[in-house]
């Protein structure tokens, strides 16, 4: 049998980068190409195992690189320095995203579906639509997951009209109520308790580079900040070492409350600046009011201003 097609999402994986692998090898097989497979790169977060236990399900599994020629589909993700280890030599069949294009590039053509909303589900949900694909209950679960991940139950900024929709029906299909299933899912992911300070913030931190500027953006979930911030000078001095092995210019750490859709940042670094041109830090912190997206609010504010 020919080598399968390996799906996958980003590294440091969310619950829709894993949700949205899954989905995808479902809705392949249900269109005739069973020859795929959802894989991961990275640990399952405790909000994404939330929803896989709901679902008794296993996550995919893991796989550290990809070889050359490997037949890949990429979802929630495009970026190259976010991908596989040897993505530059993979042969990218297919590309399912709801981020900007940056550092992408091919040898040969591909199919790439690209929409501005909240979350990969939601376009994945419209593609199951629009080909006319039954939702069974476990996809349903998933993309719903995904969503009130990505979205914050539908608070983020980064909401569009076409989650909301995909999230009502969706939950309909499951037969969840999505407030409840929604906050519970969400307050699994802030059980930080069995992270060390190391770990914390390297569990959701997206590398990016502007200008020659190296900048990471770290977001933790919690339902209160000041909790999180008991493990302050332990995080600083984390952040300090991942600075220093990594030669990055700015290290933003963002505490998001995702009950109140505030987040307190921790910034550290020689380019501190960039942060100063919109907020004053105090003791290397500031609070965000309204601020609980990364994508359209913490990486504009830093980016804008490099
Ligand atoms: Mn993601
Ligand atoms: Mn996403």
């Amino acid at each position: 049998m020919e080598e399968k097609t390996l799906i996958f999402g980003h590294k440091n994986p969310d619950t829709d980068t894993i949700c949205s692998s899954m989905v995808k090898q479902i809705l392949c097989e249900k269109e005739g190409n069973t020859n795929v497979k959802a894989v991961r790169l990275g640990n399952v977060n405790k909000e994404t195992k939330y929803a896989l236990d709901y679902l008794q399900m296993e996550a995919p599994e893991f796989i550290e690189k990809v070889e050359e020629g490997q037949k890949v589909i990429l979802v929630d993700h495009n970026e190259f320095n976010q991908s596989a280890d040897g993505i530059e030599n993979a042969n990218i069949l297919e590309v399912v995203d709801h981020h900007r294009i940056c550092n992408f590039q091919t040898t040969d053509p591909l199919y790439y579906t690209a929409r501005p909303f909240g979350c990969t589900s939601t376009i994945l949900y419209q593609e199951f639509v629009e080909k006319g694909i039954e939702i069974a209950k476990t996809e349903a679960v998933l993309m719903a997951s995904a969503i009130i991940s990505d979205t914050l139950l539908l608070k983020s900024p980064t909401t569009t009209k076409f989650d909301e929709k995909a999230l009502v029906e969706l939950g309909r299909i499951a037969g969840i109520d999505i407030n409840k299933y929604g906050l519970d899912l969400l307050k699994a992911g802030t059980d930080l308790d069995d992270f060390s300070e190391k770990e914390l913030i390297d569990l959701d931190a997206k590398k990016f580079e502007s200008k020659g500027v190296k900048c990471v953006i770290a977001q933790v979930n919690t339902v209160s900040i000041p909790d999180v911030l008991k493990r302050k000078e332990k995080l600083e001095e984390e952040m300090n070492n991942a600075i220093a092995e990594n030669g990055t210019d700015l290290f933003v750490l963002a505490i998001t409350d995702i009950l109140n859709s505030n987040s307190q940042i921790i910034a550290l670094g020689n380019r501190v600046d960039i942060i100063e041109k919109t907020v004053k830090l105090e003791d290397n912190m500031a609070l965000l009011e309204g601020v609980v997206s990364r994508k359209k609010q913490l990486l504009p504010m830093v980016e804008n201003n490099i």
